[in-house]
């Protein structure tokens, strides 16, 4: 591991997702514009895991985000645009990760109260597109790739704001497990495809739900291991290139169900250096594409999974360093 070690650019990483935050105008700002808010919580989370959370400043960060709130409750990708249950969850964490989720508690309860409005018409949603899925009236690639995340989605969300009785947990939890397939993983819909993306939605939702005991450990924890090819990088399908980010979805599914010690560490941790850009910081999907802050992101979140050393521990079902989820639920 010692070899291994110096061969990540910390330092060029931490100045890769600053500048990507301050660039306005080349083409990934452009793209990034609509979904900022992630982009914010890929790039603070990767700076808190490389352990360079001061290189932003706070307040600047906290000001901006709460100005993304809609008058809903919701928050928006950017300043100005619709609020979606995809940027809230990513506001509650980047809030989570600067100690400032009181900000939110400050607000007008009205406010509260359509925030969690949207997320229950969110879930309800879910399941009724679940039972006319399973009866037919709907086709799977309608709803698919969507609704899975969606019951994730709200749950971490909730569960970080202490709210998740707000919810039918036991109606999302037996959604979620409609969702299982004979080889062990989760599709989007019922008798969907496995698929790592949606399992990793699923496994944290009915992880942080204590629900675990629905999933076959085993046989899930074959497939999930049969995702590594012979360059050490995961895919997320059978047939399907190798990607960084499902050193995430896949690495963080083995780990909730502990069977992380079936595949090789080693490699993986060397596929995952191996897609770095050296001289300008980044991590790309694989070697020597381009690179992105989300595949950064996961890149650094997958080696924190993986132990390696001198980076903060990732919590595998919350996707926010350890000790920010253990300040959430036991104040440490
Ligand atoms: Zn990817």
């Amino acid at each position: 591991m010692e070899d291994l070690v110096r061969e990540l650019a910390v330092d060029k990483h931490a100045r890769y997702i600053v500048s990507v935050e301050k660039r306005k105008d080349d083409f990934e700002s452009v793209v990034m514009e609509h979904l900022r808010m992630n982009g914010a919580y890929w790039g603070l989370t990767t700076l808190d895991i490389l352990g360079k959370l001061d290189m932003v400043d706070p307040d600047e960060v906290i000001t901006w985000v709460m100005s993304c709130q809609h008058e809903s409750g919701g928050f928006a990708g950017n300043i100005g645009h619709d609020p979606h249950i995809l940027y809230t969850l990513s506001a509650v964490q980047v809030l989570a990760l600067f100690d400032k989720l009181d900000v939110l508690d400050t607000d007008k309860v009205s406010n509260w109260y359509n925030t969690f409005h949207i997320m229950f018409c969110l879930i309800y949603k879910v399941d009724v597109a679940g039972l006319q899925n399973e009866d037919g009236s709907f086709s799977g690639d309608m709803w698919g790739e969507i609704d899975t995340r969606f019951s994730y989605i709200a749950i971490n969300s909730l569960s970080l704001l202490h709210r998740l009785d707000k919810i039918n947990v036991e109606k999302a939890v037996k959604y979620i497990v409609s969702c299982k397939n004979v080889d062990g993983g989760f599709g989007c819909t019922p008798g969907a495809e496995s698929h790592a993306g949606q399992i990793f939605c699923c496994i944290a939702a009915l992880a942080i739900t204590g629900s675990l005991h629905h999933v076959d450990k085993d046989l899930l924890g074959w497939w999930l291991c049969e995702r590594q090819v012979k360059s050490g990088g995961l895919n997320g399908r059978p047939e399907k290139l190798p990607d960084v980010c499902y050193s995430w979805w896949v690495l963080s599914s083995l780990i909730m169900i502990d069977r992380v010690h079936w595949i090789d560490k080693k490699k993986l941790i060397k596929f995952i250096l191996d897609c770095q850009d050296k001289e300008n910081g980044g991590i790309s999907d694989r070697p020597d594409d381009a690179v992105d802050v989300f595949h950064t992101y996961f890149g650094v979140a997958g080696l924190s999974l993986l132990e390696f050393p001198g980076l903060k521990p990732i919590d595998p079902a919350y996707a926010l360093p350890v000790d920010v989820v253990n300040r959430i639920f036991f104040g440490g």
